[in-house]
């Protein structure tokens, strides 16, 4: 419940354009552990990993795409640009077993940080259907 709460006022605050926790990460006010990074993509491991490997990749832009539900055309772009970068980061950190891709949307999708994001979790057995 206090995720949900803390989740439902973070979507709230972005919504109404304010910065996340991932605009002081990219600009290295956070420190993190970067993987991978170029002009517009930003590659860094998840602070409370989900799996041995657990990547988060985002745009530096957020551009209005809090979350994925908001995506526009003028998108294409850069989420094109966010799952090629995932491939390659997955084969950087030789997940060559496979691995899963995530993109939690809204509270129903239990997103918490609206800046849009894709996980990036591999190195164990996966279950389906997912939690
Ligand atoms: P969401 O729940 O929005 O899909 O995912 C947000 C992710 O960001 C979570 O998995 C959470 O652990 C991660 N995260 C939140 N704050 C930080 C941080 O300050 N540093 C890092 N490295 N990851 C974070």
């Amino acid at each position: 419940a206090a995720r949900a709460a803390a989740a439902h006022h973070a979507k709230q605050k972005a919504e109404a354009g304010e910065l996340t926790i991932f605009d002081k990460i990219i600009s290295k006010e956070i420190p993190s552990k970067i993987v991978y990074e170029d002009d517009d993509v930003l590659a860094f491991r998840d602070v409370s990993p989900q799996g041995p490997v657990h990547i988060i990749l985002i745009p530096k832009d957020r551009d209005g795409l809090t979350q994925l539900s908001k995506a526009e055309d003028r998108h294409e772009k850069i989420l094109g640009h966010l799952m090629v970068t995932a491939a390659k980061v997955a084969r950087q950190e030789k997940l060559d077993k496979g691995f899963r891709l995530v993109v939690n949307d809204g509270p129903d999708g239990c997103q918490s940080v609206y800046h849009i994001h894709l996980h990036l979790i591999g190195g164990r057995q996966m279950k389906w259907p997912p939690g």
